[in-house]
């Protein structure tokens, strides 16, 4: 891929001589975007002394830790999405946390039960909706099958993880057979074949192909806040906290595991444990848009204009549990063809 690059000569040296026990360094290996986590990574250098080596790619850095085995230089996996933490520890290449800092932090629905994760910062699954043609201003996901809403809706690719975790979140709360239906219903209301990513939701609204769909609460705000040439695409629409009926809204995490063979576990448990104080929980906030994890930490304002948020209680191991049967229904409705 070509995005796959090496941010710091250092983790070349690591990888290809090994690491030396005496060097204060910690290896991270990230799916986040290297703007977004640079200035955590210097943050936390200059707190601590200790040096990050980070190695930034879109894809495929399970694999290539499992492949590194008992040698791999990896001490900490950083990234968006449930999905990616579980695919790590299904690959068999993390380690439980032990730390109290990060239990006493981070609310146990948003933790690995086993501890083999934890959420540094959170997210939610949400709806863009037209400021023109909408008027309603709350809405469940169940609503989201509704016939009023036929040829209406917009939404990325139903094997995407984002939509995969709120499938699963379905049904874990509805199970089987109700999801199944939702799903049918769901892209009944479709607009178009699902395609593009969160963005293309709101530029979609935009042009009146649509009007509501699902994105996360980053981009919206990322649309109105950074990205002018985005910006009518957020002054054309609105965000909508949507529940589940009897529920919350669908959350999802930016999390951390600490790797199994973590040559440099000391330095990966300080950094584990500073990103979760209160230093980096709002700095990674306001680089990244979005919820802090840890109390008391203020919100991005335009996250916070979208209203109070409750999350759904469902922890995110369960919703975890349910992916690949969330996959599965996706391709029985035929939903992206
Ligand atoms: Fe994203």
């Amino acid at each position: 891929m070509k995005r796959v690059l090496v941010t710091m000569l250092g983790m070349v040296g690591a990888a290809v001589f090994g690491t030396a026990a005496t060097a204060n360094e910690v290896n991270i290996y990230t799916y986040r975007e290297s703007k977004l986590v640079q200035p955590l990574f210097e943050a936390f250098t200059k707190e601590t002394g200790i040096k990050v080596n980070s190695i930034s790619a879109s894809s495929g850095l399970e694999q290539r830790i499992k492949t590194e085995g008992a040698n791999s230089p990896a001490d900490v996996l950083l990234t968006a999405d449930i999905s990616r933490l579980e695919d790590a520890v299904q690959s068999g290449i993390t380690q439980p946390l032990n730390s109290k800092a990060v239990d006493e932090t981070v609310p146990a629905q948003y933790r690995d039960p086993e501890g083999h994760w934890a959420a540094v910062a959170l997210r939610a699954r949400v709806v863009y909706a037209s400021k023109e043609r909408v008027k309603q201003s709350a809405i469940s996901y169940e609503e989201l099958a509704d016939p009023k809403w036929k040829g209406k809706i917009c939404i990325r690719s139903g094997q995407h993880m984002y939509n995969n975790a709120l499938f699963a979140a379905m049904l874990a709360k509805h199970g089987e057979a109700k999801t199944e239906e939702w799903l049918k219903g769901l892209k009944a209301n479709l607009a178009q074949k699902p395609s593009g990513g969160d963005r293309e939701v709101a530029r979609d609204i935009a042009a009146g192909k649509c009007d509501i769909g699902l994105g996360n609460t980053y981009y919206w705000a990322l649309m109105n806040d950074v990205e002018a040439d985005r910006k009518p695409w957020a002054d054309a629409t609105k965000v909508i906290l949507p529940r589940f009926e009897g529920g919350g809204t669908h959350v999802n995490l930016s999390g951390v595991a600490l790797m199994r063979h973590s040559p440099n576990k000391a330095n990966a448990m300080r950094f584990l444990e500073w990103m979760v104080g209160p230093q980096a929980q709002q700095m990674h906030a306001d680089l990244t848009y979005e919820y802090p994890t840890r109390a008391g930490v203020p919100i991005n304002k335009t996250i916070a204009g979208y209203g109070e948020i409750k999350g759904d209680t469902t922890p995110l191991a369960q919703i975890a549990s349910n992916r690949k049967k969330a996959a599965a229904l996706v391709d029985k409705v035929g939903f992206d063809n």
